[in-house]
């Protein structure tokens, strides 16, 4: 799937783009070559019995890199998989973490399956043998090697694979924190299902807190109006439309799904559209917008943001020359081939890479994984204690001026803050953070020319600081 023809494969394009980071970098070439490279890749296949009938199935598990414990990354279920793939997002989620400032290495996972011909039990089943055969191998544990939800998997895969670690390892008290993206009464946090969509907006958001950025995009000030063009309805483009449209005044006017794209200048509501999608299972006869059968083709129409939010390599060499988004904002992984990306640059396109754009979703499982291992919800021990402090300040207020604060006020100034809250708190100070380092090292070095080496060179410095502090042996 990652395959295009006459370009590199994924991994290669991947490791094409380090390199232009490389490149400007003072970095010792052995150490370069030990960050680039794929520490360990397990690939498994294992026998279950499905409608009386043995299938035999393939997995893997990539580690890029262990400079930092546990690896993490999420693992993925579709038909398409394979080694490439799942070594190129091992290596981007070591850049992410990086670039976010989540301690962890990267990896990533997948399994050789398209869900939709199973039932549930018989997907229970599956996940459930592919978790032992991870645990049994070293590929999974709460110090080790955390996964997460990736294409094809969600919460209730992750509750399998950490009920089935609990009954390996029953004496492991930090055994729920084995895998992330858990559902919230199975020791998820809320907040993680739609934090790498959440991650996006924010992203974006504080893109266009930079004035001197947006005009270099040749855009007009403030995302509100702005007309967006997305690629994948699925949780992360959902969640980043939704957010977008409703949150922020931008307008969605066209989205690209598997069978067909909808246009609709005024833009298109993104509630209604993913009920009609759930009722329908397609985007076709979506009341107001217009329906095209050529989905991909809508990726070149006029917009100021695309966000591509589905799979990998969907912007190539062939269709890359015809893009006129002004703003590239990558909420996948991989959306864009190395060529794509060089010949985007030349023509002044400002792309936000996917390293750094949809680490959302790593920095919210940083989080449960934090709740996780140290056993209490973030907020349990001191909501109350602000709710009164508030309160008290309140009263102080009135007392002093003599006048009443209203009922709203007094809401909000006495609120504590809950689990959500600070979850989103945490997200958005780290998405601005990154952002602000990604674009200082761009400004800093006049042989960087673009977010997505600015990005490579700022999480490689760090990487490479671990591996010079700790040595090699
Ligand atoms: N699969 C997500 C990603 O590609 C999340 C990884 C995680 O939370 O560990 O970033």
């Amino acid at each position: 799937m990652s395959q295009v023809e006459n370009e590199p494969s994924f991994h290669a394009s991947v490791n094409l783009m380090v390199d232009r980071a490389i490149a400007v970098m003072d970095l010792e070439p052995g150490v370069a070559t030990a960050i680039k490279t794929c520490n360990a890749v397990l690939q498994v296949q294992f026998p279950v019995k499905i409608r009386g009938k043995i299938e035999v199935f393939t997995g893997w598990r990539a580690v890029h890199s262990n400079h930092r414990l546990p690896v993490k990354g999420g693992i993925r279920f579709a038909p398409y998989a394979d080694q490439d793939e799942v070594e190129a997002l091992a290596s981007l989620m070591t850049f992410k973490c990086a670039i976010v400032d989540v301690p962890f290495g990267g990896s990533k996972g997948a399994l050789m399956i398209d869900p939709a011909r199973y039932e549930r039990d018989e997907m229970q089943q599956i996940t459930r043998r592919f978790t032992l055969e991870l645990v049994r191998k070293g590929f999974l544990g709460p110090s080790t090697n955390v996964p997460a939800p990736d294409v094809g998997t969600g919460p209730r895969e992750m509750a399998w694979i950490a009920d089935t670690y609990k009954h390996l390892h029953p004496e492991d008290i930090n055994y729920v924190a084995c895998v992330t993206g858990k559902p919230v009464h199975h020791g998820g946090i809320n907040g993680r299902v739609e934090a790498t969509g959440r991650g996006v907006q924010y992203a974006i958001r504080e893109f266009f807190r930079h004035a001197e950025d947006v005009s270099t995009a040749g855009l007009t000030p403030g995302l509100e109006g702005k007309r967006i063009i997305v690629q994948g309805l699925g949780n992360v483009g959902y969640h980043a439309a939704k957010f977008l449209s409703e949150e922020d005044g931008a307008k969605i006017i066209a989205v690209i799904e598997r069978d067909g794209a909808l246009l609709q200048d005024d833009g298109i509501d993104i509630e209604n559209l993913r009920q009609h999608m759930i009722e329908h299972r397609t985007v076709k006869d979506f009341p107001g917008a217009r329906f095209v059968e050529d989905g991909k083709r809508v990726l070149e129409e006029d917009c100021d943001i695309l966000v591509p939010a589905a799979l990998e390599a969907q912007v190539t060499l062939e269709n890359a020359p015809r893009i006129q988004a002004k703003l590239i904002v990558e909420a996948a992984n991989g959306p864009l081939t190395f060529g794509a990306d060089e010949i985007l640059n030349r023509k002044g396109t400002v792309i936000i890479p996917d390293a750094y754009a949809n680490a959302g979703g790593v920095t919210v499982s940083y989080f449960e994984w934090i709740r996780n291992i140290s056993h209490i919800r973030f907020g349990r021990m001191q909501r109350r204690h602000d709710e009164q402090r508030g309160a008290e300040l309140a009263r102080m207020i009135e007392q002093v001026s003599c006048n009443r604060v209203g009922d709203e006020q007094k809401d909000s100034i006495s609120r504590g803050a809950d689990e959500l809250d600070l979850v989103r708190s945490g997200l958005d100070d780290t998405m601005r953070l990154a952002y602000q380092e990604i674009r200082e090292t761009l400004q800093g070095d006049d042989r960087i020319r673009d977010l997505r080496t600015a990005a490579y060179v700022s999480s490689i410095r760090k990487i490479a600081r671990s591996y010079l502090d700790v040595g090699v042996y």
